[in-house]
């Protein structure tokens, strides 16, 4: 029998996240203070994160040791096997090698308990007592959830009222492990407050979420705020996938030539790229990367490389990235975790260098070629990951067009156990697919100043 699963000892688990900044070939643009368009100095933080996540969110450390009681927690399901996937291999009809690293193991089904457990982790240790985020769809706030559950802490989240009312599930998961779950816009804050008087029905949306979950934070002294993507800090956790997949693709003999994966807000393929990319960088290897995106939210495909806000309600620090401008809406389409109208300065910065490819799809497409996967290798991915996978379908066929024999290594970085309604709709033949509008992202994009 041949080999399809790689699996790590326990202790193999890796001992400390890898950063990728110092070894950049180039410099990043600074967060700046939207006010002075100063640098924002790391303090300016310290209302919203606690001191550790503010030093790492800067750091210039390669390396950055994994505290013993977070990877203790990560052994629940830490290291994830890496698959070859030899019956989507047969199905394409392909010589190439696909290869997935499978993150669907975690508590809450995909990568983000990656950062959630050292983030509630670092804000217990500074004595912080209860947690407030946002979420969309619910995959970011049942994974913080979880880790707040795990390591004693409160953990408020504002749910835009959409999805509180449509996908109850994550909802019932997030009480389940405990935590307190309101449907944004509340009456709780001034940001729902002011978004209630205007319009009593408002559906919500993710940058108003954000808003009253960081309002939350700020105005009480024993709250602390996380975000579960974009941020560096956030990337570096993620690490872990792509450290432990360079050994598994060892333990395989096989390097990949290209490593794939969906971008939201990057979290999930900086963490399968970066340390391949650091490879890249320092033994001149040359692995190609991408990354893949929703047509109807083409942030890197589509976007510009400018200074924006992170929300959409203007508050954050400046970030420079790729953006489609803050006050971009995405229409619903199911891949909830990709639409965000900007994304990680790191990976913004290595696309605009060259170092990392875009490409956007739509969702009927990249369904198609979630369901050919699900019935060869048995996983049904998350409708994100979908994207990967279309890519990958592509890369099989460009490879064969050139006469090349590929490995490809993708992040399979959730299942999508709670949105078969999207899968319903598909096979039904009623997912729309829906462009971006032109009009609204050059709307959006002349709203962002220079
Ligand atoms: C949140 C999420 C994403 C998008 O976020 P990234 O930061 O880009 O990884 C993608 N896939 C899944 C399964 C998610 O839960």
């Amino acid at each position: 029998m041949e080999t399809t699963k790689f699996l790590l000892d326990e202790k193999a688990m890796p001992e400390s996240w890898y950063n990728l900044v110092p070894d950049l070939p180039f410099g990043l643009d600074p967060p700046l203070n939207p006010a002075t368009r100063e640098p924002v100095e790391p303090d300016a933080l310290a209302p919203i994160f606690p001191t550790n996540i503010i030093e790492q969110e800067v750091s210039a450390e390669k390396s950055i040791p994994i505290p013993e009681e977070v990877r203790e927690i990560y052994s629940l399901w830490r290291p994830p096997p890496l698959f070859r996937a030899r019956r989507l291999e047969k199905l394409l009809d392909t010589p190439a090698h696909i290869f997935y690293k499978y993150e669907g193991v975690s508590p809450s089904g995909s990568h983000k308990p990656n950062t959630a457990v050292p983030q509630a982790f670092y804000n217990r240790e500074e004595e912080v007592r209860r947690l407030t985020t946002e979420t969309g769809a619910g995959q970011w706030g049942s994974s913080l959830a979880f880790a707040c559950g795990v390591m004693g802490l409160e953990c408020t989240v504002y749910m835009v009222r959409v999805s509180y009312d449509q996908k109850p599930y994550r909802r019932v998961m997030m009480q389940t492990y405990g935590a307190d779950v309101h449907a944004s816009p509340t009456n709780l804050t001034d940001a729902g407050l002011n978004v209630l008087e205007k319009d009593p029905d408002s559906p919500g949306s993710l940058g108003i979420a954000i808003s009253e979950a960081v309002e939350d934070a700020v105005k009480h002294d024993d709250a602390k705020y996380s975000l579960g993507s974009v941020l560096n800090h956030v990337l570096l956790h993620q690490t872990v996938i792509g450290q432990e997949a360079v050994e598994q693709m060892e333990m395989a003999g096989e390097y990949p030539d290209v490593v794939v994966g969906c971008a939201g807000g990057g979290s999930n393929f900086g963490g399968i790229a970066f340390p391949f990319l650091g490879e890249k960088m320092k033994k001149n290897r040359d692995t190609r990367f991408i990354a893949a995106e929703p047509t109807s939210c083409p942030t890197l495909t589509k976007g510009k490389f400018v200074y924006d806000f992170g929300d959409t309600a203007g508050t954050t620090p400046l970030m420079k990235m790729y953006t489609l401008g803050h006050s971009f809406v995405p229409p619903g389409i199911h891949a909830g975790g990709l639409r965000y109208h900007g994304d990680s300065p790191i990976l913004s910065a290595l696309v605009h260098e060259g170092h990392v490819e875009a490409r956007a799809y739509p969702q009927n497409s990249t369904f198609e070629a979630g369901l050919e996967f699900a019935k060869v290798e048995g996983i049904i991915p998350a409708p994100e990951v979908t994207h990967a996978i279309k890519a990958v379908k592509d890369l099989v066929v460009e490879a064969r067009e050139a006469g090349e024999k590929k490995t490809i290594l993708f992040n399979m970085c959730g299942h999508g156990h709670f949105d078969l309604a999207a899968y319903e709709k598909y096979l039904a033949g009623e997912l729309p697919d829906i462009e971006h509008s032109e009009a609204e992202i050059e709307r959006a994009l002349a709203e962002v100043s220079g």
